[in-house]
């Protein structure tokens, strides 16, 4: 038989689409989609097969075709069923990566959430009167038993929370504000850029390094409406500086009337100095030191879901509420179910254990040198031809905690033979569940520190397939 007969006749074998839709091994995709969609994808593999086999890249036998079209089928939708966003495990020991979707929630935090979703709830319910209530009450209390603050409000992100504050207190006036913390938090968040939007005039004073109180006196006019503070939170300026320390400057406002307004970022609300992390406030500190306002993020140390929150002075916070933009940066039910979960935690003194940043922030190098000797003693049985080996390194917290901050760890380091460690990064990337690792010296290293133990083992599997 001529390559033009056989051609053909690999051709004509090839079922039409609706005699495909009646076999078992294709119709039972249809618990998981409607037939439109189904036909849809045969269609675009049967192209793909009938060039193929024109081309000659598939010259099987008839009988396989079937098969082979099952087979191609599975790939395809397994492969544009899969989501965008997807659930990937952390072996970097970056505890608060903002590309890998900053904090991890709690378990209490995510069933609550789930709770809130799956039903109604009181969003905007007052059950006890039995009329219209507040969406923004219910972190709210949780906040002024935590903190001792008089009011709070939750938005969506502390971008947003800055926005709104400078809109509200300094539209069409001067923010005074230091040359030193006029920062990019990243992500195009730029403080004189924020400033600009919310319809305030930056008043920077002082140098990138050395800012005094009287620097902010001298700038004081009647067009002033607040004093800024920014934490640094991503770089540290070292060396010849200068910053007043926070309860000055508020002192300074008082003499002036005009308040300062602490932009905090991190959200610490827990002594983090014995883990290894320094110079990082704490929300309470702030407020200690006067601040009339104070914000932070949802999903930084604090351990909870992407939100920003504002604590201070009632009637400052009540201003703030009116606020028309309000509208456009309320949060949903399910970040106040998760925010006011995790709230809970650290209410009732469990937030160490069960918040998941803060657990692995604080979980001591010994536990994670005994979990690394399991971890390549399984190796070793698993994958005999991979080596792996400890060695000393450094956790970072990351999401704008001091950017100095090291935390001590164990790291795994991993050779796998003929594959180079870019190679080894790249299958570990495609896995599924994609699993992140960093390059250190040539090498692939894994941190356990930002990895669950119920995670290992899909580590483990996804080295086995490397050979
Ligand atoms: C991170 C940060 C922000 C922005 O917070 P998001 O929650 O990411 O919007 C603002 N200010 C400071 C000081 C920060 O560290």
């Amino acid at each position: 038989m001529s390559g033009q007969d056989e051609t053909r006749q690999l051709l004509r074998a090839i079922p039409s689409v609706e005699a495909l839709l009646n076999e078992p091994a294709i119709a039972r995709f249809t618990e998981r989609m409607d037939r439109a969609r189904l036909r849809d994808h045969l269609r675009r593999i049967l192209g793909d097969l009938r060039k193929d086999i024109q081309e000659g890249r598939w010259n099987h036998p008839g009988e396989t075709i079937v098969p082979e079209i099952v087979r191609r089928l599975r790939d395809h939708i397994a492969l544009v069923h899969q989501p965008s966003l997807r659930r990937l495990i952390n072996a970097t020991g970056v505890v608060i990566h903002t590309n890998l979707g900053r904090a991890p929630l709690a378990e209490e935090a995510v069933e609550a959430m789930v709770d809130v979703a799956r039903h109604y709830a009181n969003l905007e319910y007052d059950l006890s009167e039995g009329r219209r209530g507040r969406r923004d009450v219910h972190c709210e209390r949780w906040l002024i038993e935590l903190l001792g603050c008089q009011a709070a409000l939750v938005v969506n992100n502390c971008a947003a929370a800055v926005l709104l504050t400078l809109n509200t207190l300094a539209e069409g006036g001067e923010v005074i504000v230091s040359r030193g913390e006029l920062v990019e938090i990243g992500g195009s968040f730029r403080i004189p850029d924020i400033m600009a939007k919310s319809g305030a005039i930056l008043r920077e004073v002082g140098t990138t390094n050395r800012t005094r109180l009287s620097d902010y006196e001298n700038a004081i006019n009647e067009n002033t409406r607040l004093l800024l503070r920014v934490h640094q939170s991503n770089f540290r300026i070292t060396g010849f500086t200068e910053q007043p320390p926070l309860d000055e400057l508020v002192r300074l406002g008082r003499q002036y009337g005009l308040p300062c307004y602490h932009d905090l970022g991190g959200g610490c609300l827990v002594d983090v100095s014995a883990w290894g992390i320094h110079d990082e406030p704490r929300v309470q500190d702030s407020l200690r030191a006067g601040v009339s306002l104070c914000s932070f993020s949802g999903d930084k140390l604090l351990g909870g879901p992407q939100a920003g929150v504002i604590v201070g002075e009632r009637a400052l916070v009540d201003r703030l509420r009116r606020n028309p933009l309000m509208r456009t940066v309320r949060p949903d039910k399910l970040t106040l179910a998760a925010l006011e979960a995790t709230l809970r935690l650290y209410y009732s003194g469990r937030a160490e254990t069960e918040v998941p940043v803060l657990s692995m922030l604080r979980s001591p190098v010994d536990a994670l040198r005994r979990r690394a000797r399991r971890f390549i003693r399984r190796g070793r049985q698993l994958c005999p031809h991979i080596r792996f080996h400890l060695r000393p390194g450094a956790s970072v917290p990351g999401g704008g905690t001091a950017p100095d901050a090291r935390v001590e760890t164990v790291l795994i380091a991993v050779d796998v033979p003929s594959f180079p460690a870019d190679a080894v990064e790249q299958r570990l990337r495609a896995h599924d569940p994609p699993i992140l690792a960093r390059i250190e010296d040539d090498r692939v290293v894994l941190d356990l520190r930002t990895v669950r133990p119920d995670e290992e083992r899909t580590i483990l599997d996804a080295f086995a397939a490397m050979s």
